[in-house]
C-alpha cells in the first residue's frame, strides 16, 4: 500500500500520519520534519520555514528521490507534505515509474481555513514529538509535555501571521494537486473537521492492504 496525505496546514497530516504508520507499518515520509531537522545547518532553509514559504522543487526532490531507491519504500510508505506542487507530483511520477512503484489513493483531508487558524496557533510542541493543543488538548501542567517533562513551544511558522502566509502559499502551490489527483482518479475526500478518531476511520477503511 502507497499511499499520500494531502491537506492545508493544521488539516491533521502529521497526526493522522503517526496513526497510520502505527497501525499499518507502514515507511512514512515527512518532508516537513525533514526540512525541520535541516533548518538546525542551513540558513537557507531555516529562512523559508520561518516565512512559511515552501522549499524549492529541485531541492525537495533531491532530498525525496534517495528514499525510492530498491527495497527501503517497498513494504508501502506514506507521504505526508509531500507532493506539494503539481512539478513535484509529475517529478515523483517519473521516480515512481522508473522503480515500478504505484500510488493507490491519496487521501485529501479538508478544513476551512478558520479551522486551520485556530488549530495551528493553538498548537505547541515538544522536542520529543509530542504535540499539543492550548485548548483542545492541553498538557497536564502548562507549558510542560507529558510525555517527556520538557517544555512545550510553540514552532516559528505556527504563528498566526506566518500561518496566514502558510494558507496563501497552499492555495495557490498546493491545491491545484486536488485536480491533479482527481484527474487521475487517485483522490479520496476526507472530512477534517470531525474528530481525530473520526478522520481516522474515514482513512483507515479505505486503506487496502
Ligand atoms: P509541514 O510540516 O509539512 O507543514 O512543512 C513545514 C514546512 O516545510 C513548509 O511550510 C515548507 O516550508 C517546508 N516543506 C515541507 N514539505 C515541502 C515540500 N514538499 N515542498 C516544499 N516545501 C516543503
Amino acid at each position: 500500500m502507497n499511499y499520500i496525505l494531502l491537506g492545508p496546514p493544521g488539516a491533521g497530516k502529521g497526526t493522522q500520519a503517526k496513526k497510520i504508520v502505527e497501525r499499518f507499518s507502514v515507511v512514512h515520509l515527512s518532508t516537513g520534519e525533514m526540512f525541520r531537522e535541516a533548518k538546525r545547518s542551513e540558513r537557507i532553509i531555516s529562512e523559508l520555514l520561518t516565512s512559511g514559504q515552501l522549499v524549492p522543487d529541485a531541492l525537495v526532490i533531491d532530498m525525496v528521490k534517495k528514499y525510492f531507491v530498491k527495497d527501503y519504500m517497498k513494504k508501502g510508505f506514506l507521504l505526508d507534505g509531500f507532493p506539494r506542487t503539481v512539478r513535484q507530483a509529475e517529478k515523483l511520477n517519473v521516480i515512481l515509474k522508473s522503480e515500478s512503484i504505484k500510488i493507490d489513493a491519496v487521501f485529501f483531508i479538508d478544513i476551512c481555513f478558520e479551522e486551520a487558524i485556530k488549530r495551528i496557533a493553538g498548537r505547541r510542541v515538544c522536542s520529543c514529538g509530542a504535540s499539543y493543543h492550548i485548548t483542545a488538548l492541553p498538557p497536564k501542567e502548562v507549558g510542560k509535555c507529558d510525555v517527556c517533562g520538557g517544555r512545550l513551544v510553540q514552532r516559528n511558522d505556527d504563528r498566526e501571521d506566518t500561518v496566514r502566509d502558510r494558507l496563501s502559499v497552499y492555495e495557490k502551490q498546493t491545491k491545484p494537486l486536488v485536480e491533479y489527483y482527481s484527474k487521475a482518479g487517485l483522490l479520496i475526500d476526507i472530512d477534517g473537521l470531525k474528530d481525530e478518531s473520526n478522520v481516522f476511520e474515514q482513512i483507515s477503511r479505505k486503506i487496502k492492504i
